[in-house]
């Protein structure tokens, strides 16, 4: 049995904190696992960034609201989940990602969960586990599943090596750079070639 497990941010839908960082002007939010790999630091520097500008979940919330998957990314979503079974495996919240997820027709979705006072005050954040894509990858194995993973980014890197094929989709040069072992793809048209060549099955496009 195949799992596809992907990545979600920068894969099938904009990077939440970029469009954030965009309507609000403050360019320091625009760091993502792409400059910081270590996620507990860049939630903390995104957390104490907030509290400076005294934004609030409910902004946040507001600027999801009018995003939108990537161009592709509902069609590729449908020709993956009539294939494969299909989890999104993602470092976003579910307080940020339920909008987006509607669009991609709910498909299954492990992440983490916002601490939030009752004035929207983001106060912390709980991570499901440390190293959670990995580990996912890792107990779907125990399952029984072979995995076929994709992702964009510094976090998505040890799943890409736990999965038993990995590759890297929409990812910037210097993570292509650092991890040559994966194959590096840019379009959705690509990606499907590399889930049919990753696959054990005889699948078609
Ligand atoms: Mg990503």
């Amino acid at each position: 049995m195949e799992l596809a497990c992907l990545d979600l941010e920068g894969v099938l839908i904009p990077e939440i904190w970029i469009a954030f960082a965009e309507e609000t002007g403050i360019d320091e939010l625009k760091a993502t696992t792409r400059d910081i790999p270590d996620y507990d630091v860049l939630m903390k520097q995104r957390l104490r960034i907030l509290d400076e500008h005294g934004l609030k979940l409910p902004k946040i919330q507001d600027t999801i609201s009018r995003l939108k998957p990537l161009d592709g990314a509902r069609e590729f979503i449908d020709w993956l989940r009539e294939r494969f079974q299909v989890i999104i495996l993602s470092d976003t919240f579910y307080d940020f990602a339920a909008p987006l997820m509607k669009q991609l027709g709910y498909p299954a979705l492990l992440c983490h969960k916002l601490e939030v006072d009752e004035n929207g005050r983001i106060t912390d954040y709980t991570l499901r586990q440390k190293d959670p894509k990995r580990q996912s990858v890792r107990a779907f194995q125990l399952l029984n599943y072979r995995v076929i993973a994709a992702g964009d980014s510094y976090n998505d890197t040890t799943m890409l090596m736990q999965a038993e094929a990995g590759v890297l989709f929409h990812a910037p040069q210097n993570v292509i750079d650092e991890f040559p072992q994966f194959p590096a793809v840019h379009t959705f048209d690509d990606l499907k070639k590399e889930f049919l060549t990753a696959s054990c099955r005889d699948l078609t496009l």
